[in-house]
């Protein structure tokens, strides 16, 4: 049997498998392409599992710190090993309850994204006898030539429009129980190569710079987002940056000369890229059928399991290997065209059409690469009342745990 194979049949399908030997390595190359004294936040919600970000944290040597924005995150990145100091809270709608459960749990740094968030932040801080440090987050009036032209800023719920901040500032600077510490802009995602998340943190470093002089931003701690890629359910390795980090020391040096001794702290962010490699999506054949000239093959796992933002009308990029072998070659001349269903009653319950796919039969278990990321924790657990997957994790290929998510209804 091969190994995915058995850990079906010892533990059940659908199964995730996370391995904490990818997640470290991830993390590792990740920061070997960054300024030695870089800090990286790594984002909960790409996989807030405690076992994968006890592992993203280390404890000895470089680890990475945690950026979290609900109390479920919170619960993982305590359960984790974080220290309330190692934790940004970030969020456009923070409420009192969260953050008197951040606060009470030692969280003191927060992203604030409006003048109302930052003065909640401040009451909840007051009330608990802290002073909460600050990073305003910004929403640049301009946008990175680098990924598109010159243009004004959109409209958001996230951050504070930069071309107000002029008139803000007496206020944010006054808000009791609240510190401004710095800034925070994240405008990019999974960036299609290494020229444009340079372009795009060249000009998130340049706006942070003319903030710092134009309205006088304290800036002791610098977030300059993310934007690192990983392939998403489809075959493929995690990209390298080879001239990141010399770019990256360039473009500081010439914004904020002091950056090397520590002035600002300079930080970035990921989710995907640290963790979507580290994890695969097992689940097996319940069904094959045609319907008018087209094959369905239908699987136990499906929007409810797996990136059920397609249930939102977008089709997710899924392609499946057959048994341990995530690149489907397994015979070539048994491939076939069709759609890959889930077992949900919806008819939006697709994880791709006309996807090619090794020969299949029902009973088969098929591997869904590159689903550490945004994998369950983007999916609709709850949709058609199917128990959540089990988690596997594994480390120098022996595993270190299994679990499940359980929903309870409790009355009040
Ligand atoms: C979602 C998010 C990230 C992580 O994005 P990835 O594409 O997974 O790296 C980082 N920072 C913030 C503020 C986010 O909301």
């Amino acid at each position: 049997m091969s190994r995915n194979t058995d850990l079906v049949a010892r533990y059940g399908s659908p199964l995730y498998v996370y391995d904490l030997d990818r997640v470290t390595d991830a993390r590792d190359a990740l920061l070997s392409s960054l300024p030695e004294t870089f800090e990286l936040f790594f984002s909960f919600k790409a996989n807030p599992h405690p076992e994968i970000a006890r592992a993203l944290r280390g404890g000895d040597g470089r680890g990475c710190l945690a950026e979290i924005s609900s109390t479920g995150e919170l619960s993982a990145a305590l359960e984790a090993g974080f220290d309330g100091s190692e934790i940004l809270y970030t969020g456009p709608g923070k409420t009192r309850e969260e953050l008197t459960a951040a606060i009470a749990a030692g969280v003191v740094s927060f992203s604030v994204e409006s003048p109302g968030d930052l003065r909640r932040v401040g009451e909840v801080a007051s009330a608990h006898g802290v002073v909460a440090d600050c990073l305003l987050r910004v929403n640049s009036a301009t946008s990175s030539a680098a990924t598109s032209i010159r243009m004004t800023g959109t409209p958001s719920q996230f951050g504070i429009d930069s071309e107000t901040l002029a008139d803000l500032m007496p206020e944010l600077r006054a808000v009791p129980g609240t510190r401004l510490a710095g800034a925070h802009l994240f405008s990019l995602s999974n960036a299609k190569d290494e020229e444009s998340l340079i372009g795009e943190f060249r000009h998130t470093i340049s706006v942070a710079a003319d903030l710092r002089r134009e309205v006088d931003l304290p800036v002791r701690l610098l977030d300059i987002g993310g934007g690192f890629a990983a392939p998403y359910l489809t075959p493929g390795e995690r990209p390298v940056y080879p001239g990141l980090r010399a770019a990256l020391e360039e473009i500081l040096d010439e914004h904020f000369p002091d950056w090397r001794a520590g002035t600002p702290r300079i930080a970035c962010e990921s989710g995907r890229h640290l963790v979507g490699g580290a994890g695969e999506l097992l689940c097996t054949v319940v069904n094959i059928k045609e319907s008018r000239g087209r094959k369905f093959v239908i699987l136990d796992a499906g929007i409810n399991t797996l990136g059920g933002m397609s249930g939102l009308g977008r089709l997710l990029p899924v392609s499946v290997g057959l048994g341990d072998d995530p690149s489907r070659d397994g015979d070539p001349a048994g491939e076939e065209v069709a759609t890959l269903a889930g077992p949900l009653c919806t008819p939006g319950d697709l994880l791709g059409k006309n996807v090619r796919l090794p020969a299949l039969s029902v009973g088969d278990v098929v591997t869904i690469p590159n689903a550490g990321a945004y994998g369950m924790t983007a999916s609709l657990l709850m949709f058609l009342g199917r128990p959540a997957p089990t988690e596997v994790v594994v480390r120098g290929g022996e595993v270190v745990s299994a679990s499940r998510i359980q929903f309870v209804r409790k009355y009040d």
